[in-house]
């Protein structure tokens, strides 16, 4: 009976005994392809798209457990890097977000040309990352709080800041002071485009002015700065919230270290230019781990709102 109900499970149909060793194939000229060696060196290649090995403590981490996680490691809270859909989605209630100006592309304004020209980077970036521009723009509701909410995006071109960015972000604030609600900002950047030259310095002064006039509105600004956040952007809107508040380990800063250190000839201190040296100096105000930032902004939209009548007015 054992060995009936083997061969079942096994699906054999055929009642000859089996050979102890894998007999050679009968047609011996498939020999000639040996693919053993080469099978040898395979088996310990990692199949892609499965698991992840985290920058800063090693360890493999399963890509759907990672993702779970909101792209924090598991073992030592590294944060990964995490696109702008993904962001939105960890943070506003369901079917919320009311995106805004979703078509808007950059138009090559100096035919800029180095290894190659500006129109087909932006057509290689918006094929890879499904976005137009490296920021999403939108109203959505956190809690019981409709937000002005922006959310720039690393993948699309370091998350520089061009012409795009700079109107949708303007657009944004400018709905916001209208619709007299607050703003959240998350930032990831290395900064302004150079594709776009003094367009994209321009976006500096363009987003802080709609930003002073949000304030001057008494509508409180909170600005998220995610890894890494620098150079034109984090000179610009990034660094004017009435909080700011940076993910762990996040590398925030203007100019690079290496830079800082080739101009000052000085050393420089341990940890410098990540968001918990940023905290003991004062830059910013908090550091909140990913998966308390929901909760986190709820709080902090609360606390901002409470006593300014005119500020924010919690939706039913
Ligand atoms: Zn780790």
């Amino acid at each position: 009976m054992a060995t009936a109900f083997t061969k079942k499970s096994l699906k054999l149909e055929t009642t000859t005994v089996e050979p102890a060793v894998t007999p050679p194939p009968a047609n011996n000229t498939s020999f000639v392809k040996k693919p053993k060696l080469a099978s040898k060196s395979k088996k310990r290649e990692i199949p892609e798209g499965l698991w992840t090995k985290c920058p800063k403590c090693s360890t493999m981490v399963f890509d759907k457990e990672l993702d779970e996680n909101l792209k924090v490691c598991t073992q030592c809270q590294h944060h990964f890097p995490i696109s702008s859909r993904e962001r939105i989605h960890s943070l506003v209630e369901t079917c919320t977000f009311e995106e805004m100006d979703a078509e808007m592309t950059s138009v090559d304004v100096l035919s800029f040309t180095g290894v190659a020209s500006y129109t087909s980077k932006l057509q290689k970036y918006q094929q890879e990352t499904g976005l137009n521009d490296a920021i999403l723009t939108g109203l959505a509701k956190l809690g019981d709080y409709r937000v002005g909410l922006g959310v720039m995006d690393f993948k699309f071109l370091g998350g520089s800041m061009g012409s795009v960015v700079g109107e949708k972000l303007t657009r944004l604030i400018e709905r916001a002071t209208e619709k007299r609600l607050p703003l959240l900002i998350i930032s990831t950047s290395g900064g302004a485009r150079m594709y776009e030259g003094m367009f994209s310095l321009m976006q500096m002064a363009k987003t802080c002015a709609a930003l002073a006039y949000h304030a001057q509105a008494r509508l409180p600004y909170i600005s998220v700065l995610t890894n890494p956040t620098t150079a034109g952007v984090m000179a610009s809107y990034a660094s004017v919230g009435d909080l700011i508040i940076a993910e762990p380990g996040a590398m925030i800063g203007f100019a690079g270290p290496r830079v800082i250190k080739d101009t000052t000839q000085a050393e420089l201190p341990p940890g410098f230019q990540t968001a918990e040296f940023l905290l003991d100096h004062g830059l910013i105000d908090a550091i909140v781990p990913r998966k308390e930032l929901k909760a986190k902004l709820i709080s902090y939209l609360g606390f901002l709102s409470n006593g300014h009548t005119p500020a924010v007015v919690p939706q039913a």
